[in-house]
Formats: C-alpha cells, structure tokens, sequence
C-alpha cells in the first residue's frame, strides 16, 4: 500500500552510529589478511603487524626452517600443494582464479607458491599492503586500563634481512590500540607425542614436520614417519621417492582405505605400523604390537596447538589441554569477557578458508563498529560452556573442542548469521564433496583427476570465464600497473 492512503508512514529505520576503531591485526596470514580487509571495509583503522618478510603464513614457503634462532612461521614443504579444490578455496569476492604469468599453478590442486601469489594478489586488489608492517614481531598485547579498555601493543622490528639471522639488530616500539584481532594461525607449534619413551635419550635424528622441506637429507635412510594425518602421508610418499625404507606408524586413523592402497602401491618402501611406543638406545623403534625396525630418523607428524605467548590478559582467555583449545571464545571468535576489543579470527579447525576466516573477521569488524551486537558476557560464557558440554555428551575428545566437526551446513550457518555471506553455491560445495571421496579413496592421484560431473563442468565455465572472472582480471591488472608505477616512482 502507498504512502498517504491513511496508513501512517513507516518508521525510519535508525542506523546505528558506527564507531570507527584504531585496530592492531596480529598476522599477516589469510586470517590477518581477511581481517585487515573487513576492518577497513567497517571503517576502522588498521596495522597488521607480521613478524616474517610477507605476508601470507603458512604459504610463505621457507627453505630454511630455522634462520639462527629464529624458526620459520611456515610448515609448508617444498611439494605441497592443495588438498581443496581452488574453486571452492578463494575469498567470497576474490576467487582463486587460474592467472597467467610466470611462476602461476593453473592445476586444480595448485602448489604452495600459487597459494602466496594469490594472496598478494588479494592485498593489491584491495590496497592492503600500506596497512601492513612486516618483519614486526608482536611480543606483548596487554589491557591499558580495564576502564578504557584498550591495548598496549609491544612489538619488535627487524632491521636487517633475512640472511642476516639472529643477529639481525632489532627496534622495539609499544603503541595503543582500541582493538586487536588475533591472527597469528594454529600450524606453526608443534605438538609432539607424550607417550613415547626413549624420545629424550634417543641419539638419531629426530624432527617434527614443521621443520620438514624436502625429502633429500633422508636419501637412503631407514625413516619412521609418526602419524598419518595430512602431512603425515604427504611426507611419506614425498620420501619414498629416496628413503631406503619408510615406515609410517600410526594408530585407528591410518586404517584408511586411502592409506591401506597408498601402502600397497608401494610395499617395496612402505611399512605400516601401529602406534610407536619406544626409542631405543640401539637405534631401534618398536611399536605397540611389540615388533620393531632399526631407524636412523623419526619424524613426528603429529600436528600444532594453539600458542599466544604475547598475549597478557591476566587469565581472561587462555590455551588447555596439551595446547589443544583457547578458551573461553564465544563461537570460537570473543573471549566474552574482553569483546568485542580482543578477538580470534583463525582458530577453528576442519573448516573452508578462506571463506570461514572471512565471515569471522566481518563479524568482528561489525561488532567494533556497532553495527552488530554480541550477546551480554554472561550470555556468552553460558554458550561456551554449553558447546563444550554438547561436545563432551556427543563423545568428542576435549582436545577438538575447535573442530568444526558438524560438516558443511554448520559451517554455513555460521558465515550467513554471524559473516552475511551467502551459502556456496551447489556446483563447488558438489565438487568439494566429491574431492574428499576422491582423496579418501586415493591419495597419490585425487589431485590430478578430472572427472567432474555435468554441473560441476557448467558451474567451471561460469566461473572461469564469467563476468566476475573477467571483473577480478582487470581489478588485478589495474592494480598490478598501479603497484608497477608506485615502485617506479619509487626508484
Ligand atoms: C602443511 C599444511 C598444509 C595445509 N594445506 C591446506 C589445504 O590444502 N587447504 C586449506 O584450506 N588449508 C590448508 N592448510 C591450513 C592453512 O594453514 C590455512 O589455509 C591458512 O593458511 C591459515 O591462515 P592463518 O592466517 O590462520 O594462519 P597462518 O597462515 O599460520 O598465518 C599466521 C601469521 O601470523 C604470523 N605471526 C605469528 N605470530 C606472530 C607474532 N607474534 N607477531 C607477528 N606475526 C605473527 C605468522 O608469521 C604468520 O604469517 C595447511 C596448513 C599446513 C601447515
């Protein structure tokens, strides 16, 4: 019904007065990468201070794991390469389209490297690298005063290059934020096994994944690879290509039909074992069924926990259980009793990143702001606790009280209530889906197969060749010319 036929007019909705914030991201991985953008999209200021010399995390693959003293953010290796398909693998709104150009990974399942460039790509598009300061090691985030609520921020600068190492000069510096985003990922601190004896004594090589590159060092050796996780089986195949013998040991998640034809396709280097239970001082490691193999290194693949040691917050938010959950976090994001100004973007596991990270950070960026509220504190403390109940009825262990174990419709619930992102659209969550049996059937060949359904092959040409695509392409070649004239101003 028009106006003026005796109806009164309808109210005007108020917008609520959005507040602009001085905001501190820590890391400049995807998750700081997304929170920068969101945060400035909602108006607010934003560093992103970042300790290596890019951005882009765990995708800044790093051939020498240590420099001195300082051990390298990435556990990339050197074959890595995607386990998700790169359709379903990009921002909402900047896909992780094929470029062209040298050194760009057109495949599917593309190599760390087409990862990075695509994240730089997503910082030019968005002019995000003047927010970002690099080489900056963030040592301390404290409250200024429980009144204000804001944060004292302590980092320290590397002055000389990478080669330089640890001796490297260093320049501290402290500033105030309104707000700090935590973003500094959950793959760089390694978690090793408890219950293998011997570990301390044992004189041979021993080393976790996140300091593994290649499999050269171990060409002729007798290895056992602990666990059989992603990484876990990525290293195992990478090193029977040297390795005299490779023995992965491993507990129920290695009875997999993927790992039983994996070990199969190459019984001539591949062993499995169960569990390892010892080290020997005779160089022997033997397993929970009481047998044992002489080994001259033992790789752990064993996975990360979380880790903030920069972060004062008198107790308010703190990691548990063998580094294994940050709590408490309202959905995984606001320590209740410090939200909206503290908040962690990257914590949940098992989820789609970009994508999930992104619904995160615009959260936090529109909780700053004021244009969404977060429930009362205590609110938020009852659902924590209500989640990890729920968990612990369903038989969950404690230490995956950040899996986003409730599959794919959970995740999506999650990005359009909190994020506003719209779901994926059907063909990509069908060739998702249809990746995962692929990969859970053969490991060695899931990423090189093409066999994508009729609407999986509709949805592709759309995508590649669609007008988002050509949009994103010229985007990216504007601002690639805009950074080229800015380094020749430079000059
Ligand atoms: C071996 C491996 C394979 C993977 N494969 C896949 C895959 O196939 N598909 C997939 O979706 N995901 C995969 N992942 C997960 C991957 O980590 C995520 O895709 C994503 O990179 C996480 O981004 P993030 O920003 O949360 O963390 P990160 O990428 O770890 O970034 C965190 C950043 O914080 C910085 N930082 C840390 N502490 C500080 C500090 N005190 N001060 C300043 N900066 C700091 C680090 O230097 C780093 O740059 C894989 C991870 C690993 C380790």
């Amino acid at each position: 019904m028009a106006a003026g036929d005796g109806e009164p007019e309808p109210a005007v909705q108020q917008r609520p007065q959005l507040q602009s914030k001085n905001v501190c991201v820590v890391g400049g991985g995807m998750a700081g990468l997304a929170a920068a953008r969101e945060l400035r999209r909602e108006g607010h200021a934003v560093t992103v201070m970042e300790q290596s010399g890019d951005v882009g995390g765990q995708w800044l693959y790093d051939p020498a794991p240590t420099r001195g003293l300082v051990p390298s953010a990435s556990s990339a290796y050197a074959s890595l390469r995607l386990r998700t398909p790169r359709e379903a693998m990009g921002f909402s709104d900047f896909q992780l389209l094929p470029r062209d150009g040298a050194g760009r990974d057109p495949r599917r399942f593309p190599g760390h490297r087409e990862v990075h460039c695509y994240l730089r790509d997503f910082c030019a598009a968005f002019g995000l690298m003047d927010a970002v300061r690099l080489n900056t090691r963030v040592v301390r985030v404290a409250p200024t005063s429980t009144a204000t609520r804001q944060w004292a921020v302590r980092s320290v600068r590397r002055l000389g290059g990478p080669e330089d190492g640890a001796r490297a000069e260093e320049e501290e510096e402290e500033a105030v934020f309104d707000a700090v985003v935590v973003a500094t990922g959950q793959y760089s601190h390694p978690v090793l096994p408890s219950g293998i004896e011997g570990a301390g004594e044992w004189r041979r090589r021993q080393l976790h994944s996140h300091l593994y590159r290649t499999p050269e060092p171990f060409r002729g050796e007798a290895v056992v690879v602990v666990g059989c996780g992603d990484s876990g089986t990525d290293i195992a195949l990478d090193l029977r290509r040297v390795a005299r013998v490779v023995h992965l040991a491993a507990g129920s998640e290695a009875s997999t039909p993927a790992v039983s034809r994996m070990v199969a396709n190459h019984g001539d280097v591949l062993r499995l074992h169960p569990r390892a239970r010892r080290l020997h001082a005779d160089g022997r490691v033997s397993f929970d069924d009481g047998s044992s193999v002489v080994a001259d290194t033992v790789i752990y693949c064993t996975g990360y926990g979380y880790s903030f040691p920069f972060l004062d917050t008198g107790g308010a938010v703190a990691v548990g259980d063998g580094g294994c959950v940050v709590g408490p976090l309202f959905e995984h994001v606001f320590p209740p009793s410090l939200a909206p100004s503290l908040s962690f973007v990257g914590v949940p596991r098992k989820v789609l990143v970009p994508w999930f990270v992104e619904a995160q950070a615009r959260w936090v960026a529109q909780a700053l702001s004021g244009r969404r509220a977060l429930p009362p504190e205590a609110e938020m403390v009852r659902a924590v606790e209500e989640h990890l109940r729920a968990r612990e009825a369903a038989g969950v262990p404690r230490k995956h009280a950040h899996h986003h174990i409730n599959g794919i419709d959970k995740m999506i619930e999650f990005m359009e209530e909190h994020g506003g992102l719209t779901p994926m659209e059907e063909w990509k969550e069908e060739l998702l889906l249809s990746s995962v049996a692929s990969m859970c059937d053969d490991l060695e060949t899931f990423r090189d197969r093409a066999d994508d359904g009729e609407s999986v092959r509709k949805g592709l040409q759309g995508w590649r060749g669609g007008l988002a695509a050509q949009a994103q392409h010229e985007a990216m070649d504007a601002a690639a010319e805009a950074e080229a004239d800015g380094l020749a101003m430079d000059d």
